[in-house]
């Protein structure tokens, strides 16, 4: 959704395209596997963010890390939203706390994970629904974009 988001902001007309993996089960809301996809997905990502967090230095390269630390870019973003590091320039980190809370991370990536696939399955108008999305709930309130695949 927030890459939707993105497109257009120039104010010239974008397209946008979700492509839905079947075997996901995000079509599908009768797929049990789904869900323990998705969270298999979140726990595996969150305790990679703990376990980067005790092996990267107080401050350090990004560049640096992930080379020695492959599969580190996603556990870098995940512990900065935690406000667990902070970028001193595009390319250093520095750590500003010690307590890596991965439960709500993961909350959020489950409320995430819900809203996008009710986005998916939503019948009403792409905007409105990502207006509301976004906190903008009385804008929302009857909107037609007129535009976007539900719409039409
Ligand atoms: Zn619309």
């Amino acid at each position: 959704m927030q890459e939707i988001g993105r497109s257009g902001r120039d104010g010239k007309v974008a397209h946008t395209l979700a492509l839905v993996s079947e075997p996901t089960g995000w079509l599908n809301p009768e797929d049990k596997q789904r869900s323990q996809f998705f969270t298999r997905q979140i726990e595996q990502k969150a305790r990679q963010a703990r376990q980067i967090m005790q092996q990267i230095p107080e401050r350090g390269n990004i560049e640096e890390v992930i080379a020695e630390y492959p599969e580190s870019a996603i556990a870098l973003s995940i512990l900065h939203s935690l406000d667990c590091l902070s970028w001193k320039d595009p390319f250093s980190y520095q750590k500003t706390s010690a307590v890596v809370d991965v439960n709500r991370w993961q909350t959020r990536q489950k409320y995430w994970q819900k809203q996008m696939q009710q986005f998916l399955q939503s019948k009403q108008c792409r905007w409105q629904f990502l207006l509301a999305a976004f906190g903008f709930e009385q804008e929302s309130l009857g909107f037609q974009c007129g535009n976007c695949d539900r719409c039409k």
